[in-house]
């Protein structure tokens, strides 16, 4: 067994899956975000998702796509950032789904001598200013110039820039969506689709989404937001929440979402050595650490190399079930945690998932749910379990 490592949890994969299916029977297509070397989990986890219902894929580059299609040949897959022209036999190979950014790029596309016939979505830009179209006649212009070509339109999107929970902006961009593709008959575009995990479970379908997009909640976390408390602060934004919404008509939030979603990723250690700490010794770089006691420590083979940042904010590990805090400061490849005389040296250390969920990692290490699944994944041996 490798010092630190990642387990991933194939049946899980496909129970969030299948658990995401089921709960939205609206959605006629789910397409999975596995770009990130799908957050991290490697696409070793691509087809235990494909078995859960999850018929349509997506990832950010041609790379990715190459590693995709190692482990799943069948499943169509989109690539959310724009093909290199000169890279469009690779694509083609790839039996890539091309996402169309600007009319530029779609000319470029149709002027090449690549004459294989692709899948095409448009990107409309409904408020990110990052990729996408944003004006209607050239989306229109845009759709006849691929109806009379060999390719496609098989899809519409956008990409939502705000969380949507009570929020104007959520709306003001569904709106620009429907301007923007106004001009389009939307019935005969068989996938259109809007936002992500959040918007999908925090509103109702839009009326023109017959797909949804959504990356972290299949890799096990419920991100639906928490209703509000009883407290008297609580009721008053709750009341707030009312208020605005009516005056601004902002759509409704749909909170405390019931759906079971099992984190698949679990970050484990051994102990490379315990020892004895006298009161008034110090730990680590910096001399950082002074023991206020005798303590007893366990010296880690994890650091910053292991992705897990250098941060530690009130930080904490597992062991046979007990959370025990670091001391000193985390180093490029080890740290060490105070334990206490029940620890042996043959126990594993859980740094992520067991108790510790990424919600606490994240407090520990100031990053993002989706920057740890990242930096955790692809910074340690990976091993997948059924
Ligand atoms: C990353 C991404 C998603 C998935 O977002 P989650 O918040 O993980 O659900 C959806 N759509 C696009 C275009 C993305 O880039």
């Amino acid at each position: 067994m490798t010092d630190t490592y990642v387990e991933i949890d194939l049946k899980r994969m496909e129970q969030n899956a299948k658990n995401i299916v089921a709960k939205y029977p609206e959605y006629g297509t789910f397409i999975g975000i596995v770009k990130g070397d799908a957050y991290g989990h490697g696409y070793g986890i691509v087809n235990a998702l494909y078995k859960g219902g999850i018929g349509y894929f997506a990832v950010s580059s041609m790379e990715e796509a190459a590693a995709f299609r190692k482990e799943n040949t069948e499943a169509p897959l989109l690539c959310l950032e724009p093909v290199a022209i000169d890279r469009l036999d690779e694509a083609a190979d790839l039996e890539l789904t091309l996402a169309i950014p600007d009319m530029e790029y779609l000319k470029a596309l149709l002027n090449n001598k690549c004459d294989h016939p692709f899948k095409l979505h448009l990107q409309i830009d409904s408020g990110f200013n990052r990729l996408g179209f944003k004006d209607k006649q050239e989306v229109k212009d845009a759709a006849d110039l691929i109806e009379q070509s060999p390719h496609t339109l098989e899809g519409v999107y956008q990409h939502y820039a705000t969380a949507g929970i009570f929020d104007p902006y959520y709306d003001a961009q569904q709106n620009r969506f429907r301007e923007l593709t106004s001009l389009l008959d939307l019935s005969k575009i068989p996938l259109v689709h809007l936002g992500s995990g959040i918007a999908l479970m925090a509103h109702h379908k839009p009326d023109i989404a017959t797909a949804t997009r959504m990356g972290l909640m299949m890799y096990g976390y419920n991100i639906s937001p928490d209703s509000y408390g009883n407290s008297p602060k609580d009721r008053l934004r709750a009341a707030r929440d009312k208020y605005f919404q009516k005056k601004y008509n902002i759509s409704e939030v749909i909170r405390d979402v019931e759906l079971e979603l099992k984190p698949a990723m679990t970050m484990k250690c051994r102990i490379l050595q315990l020892k004895d700490v006298k009161k008034g010794e110090h730990i680590g770089y910096g001399a950082a650490y002074t023991a206020e006691e005798d303590i007893r420590i366990a010296v880690l083979p994890v650091g910053y190399n292991n992705g897990i940042g250098h941060h530690d904010n009130g930080r904490v590990v597992e062991i046979c079930g007990k959370l025990f805090p670091i001391v000193g400061e985390i180093g490029m490849n080890m740290m060490c945690v105070k334990v206490d005389h029940d620890v042996t040296l043959n126990d594993e250390v859980i740094l992520l998932g067991g108790k510790i969920t990424l919600g606490m990692f994240s407090r520990f290490s100031g990053m993002g749910l989706a920057e740890i699944m990242l930096g955790v994944g692809k910074n340690n041996p990976r091993i997948y379990i059924d």
